[in-house]
């Protein structure tokens, strides 16, 4: 048996002075039962906690480390910023190149506004729709995470699914009274509330794969009905790009699906690890941005050096011919391995995998939306994570979110992986 004393202490001093003892909620994991390890170091794909217990890590600070932990490269980029000074509240060389290669990797934005989370990205894209359009309505999707920002916390994925609570106090019911959330790859649904509301909708705001729900990928077909859609009803179409952006393809989701969204969101790996979010898009539409335009946003530390620094050095790496092809691999032999073993134990899971990205539902049947991912069973995800932990697997602790895998995982490390999880699931399903 590991010991987790430290952890244990840690986090007892934690919860005393910092709600729930942490900066995020899902962190907590709460809903599979435990208290969380409290890390020290990671390296590569693997991360060690404060009492010195390694694991192989599919959790990847959420997404942003593509490249594994430590990636030499950026500690590099991070270093030579530092050497000149770490904020100045005045424009740097590093952000017209952050901005230049955002722009080179996704052909629909035109124009980028860098800030500091994907919270803060999709937060500042409704305001510019809503400036844009002089419209009030949100469109979401069930089970779809697009940040704490109060008009987007409406039937929400992540933390929000994981601890099961319909929205939050302290949310006016006058600031999500213009949000309206329908069911992920339900066209019908959305065609009918477009025909009545269509007018009026500022923006439709969606994860084109969804990955705060567990990972649910599009249907054929559903982006390409939102496009259609809000391009007929003059409304904008918002990709939600902070998890998928330069993650299931350097061009993200809307190069995968090859939609053209109005305005995307990023932030996750364009921070390279760092604090970043961007949002951008058409040209006509983020002139109208301050101080170019009316629509007021800021950031005291938004393009921050050493961050930008990191974002690059990480673009760099992603860009090189093969990155996307060899963690695709990566992710598709654990997809594989993990239906595998589930069907060798009678666990009858579903696993889902867009890309690096994977989710692997306690339930038999397709999951296509946040109700199917609901019909999870959640005791043998709780007691699954637990195993899993316990082998040194450190997976997501919730099975509303995705496993990421990162160029650094290699064969062997998959194998262990899947070893694993035939153990736990056998314990489990005997
Ligand atoms: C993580 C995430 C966000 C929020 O980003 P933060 O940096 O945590 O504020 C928004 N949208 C999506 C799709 C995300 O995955």
């Amino acid at each position: 048996m590991r010991s987790y004393q430290l952890s244990n202490t840690l986090f007892q001093r934690a919860k005393e002075i910092i709600p729930g003892g942490v900066n995020s909620p899902v962190r907590a994991c709460r809903s599979v039962g435990r208290d969380p390890v409290f890390i020290r170091s990671a390296f590569g794909p693997m991360i060690k906690d404060a009492d010195g217990n390694e694991y192989i890590d599919y959790v990847g600070s959420w997404g942003p480390m593509i490249l594994g932990h430590s990636h030499p490269a950026v500690r590099r980029a991070i270093a030579e910023a530092l050497d000149h000074g770490t904020s100045f509240g005045a424009p740097t060389e590093l952000e017209v190149e952050l901005a230049g290669m955002i722009i080179d990797a996704v052909p629909s934005v035109q124009m980028v506004r860098m800030v500091n989370s994907g919270t803060e990205a999709t937060m500042s894209a409704i305001r510019l729709a809503r400036g844009f359009t002089g419209r009030n309505i949100i469109i979401k999707f069930d089970g779809c995470y697009h940040g704490h920002a109060d008009m987007l916390l409406v039937s929400a994925g992540s933390g929000v699914a994981t601890l099961n609570i319909p929205g939050s106090p302290g949310v006016p019911d006058a600031v999500t009274r213009h949000t309206i959330s329908l069911p992920y790859n339900n066209a019908d649904a959305f065609i009918a509330v477009m025909k009545r509301s269509g007018a009026d909708v500022a923006a439709v705001i969606i994860e084109p794969v969804a990955g705060n729900m567990g990972l649910v990928p599009p249907e054929p077909g559903f982006l390409d009905i939102l496009r259609e859609q809000t391009a007929q009803y003059g409304s904008l179409l918002i990709f939600d790009e902070v998890m998928t952006g330069f993650r299931v393809a350097y061009g993200g989701a809307q190069a995968l699906y090859s939609i053209t969204p109005d305005l995307s969101c990023f932030g996750k790996i364009v921070g390279g690890g760092l604090p970043v979010g961007a949002y951008g898009g058409r040209k006509d539409i983020m002139a109208h941005v301050a101080p170019q335009g009316p629509v007021y946003q800021a950031g005291t530390l938004s393009g921050n050096p050493i961050a930008m620094a990191a974002g690059i050095a990480t673009l760099k790496e992603i860009r090189q011919p093969g990155f996307y092809e060899k963690i695709e691999n990566t992710a598709a032999r654990l997809a594989k391995g993990f239906r595998h073993v589930s069907e060798k134990t009678g666990a009858d899971l579903t696993v889902n995998r867009v890309g690096s990205m994977i989710g692997v539902f306690f339930t038999g049947q397709p999951v296509n939306s946040y109700d199917d991912a609901r019909k999870s069973d959640l005791n043998r995800f709780a007691s699954y994570y637990q195993k899993m932990l316990e082998k040194g697997v450190y997976l997501p602790p919730s099975q509303f979110e995705a496993l990421f895998v990162s160029g650094a995982h290699t064969e062997n490390q998959i194998d262990e992986t899947i070893r694993a999880a035939e153990t736990s699931l056998k314990e489990i399903f005997d």
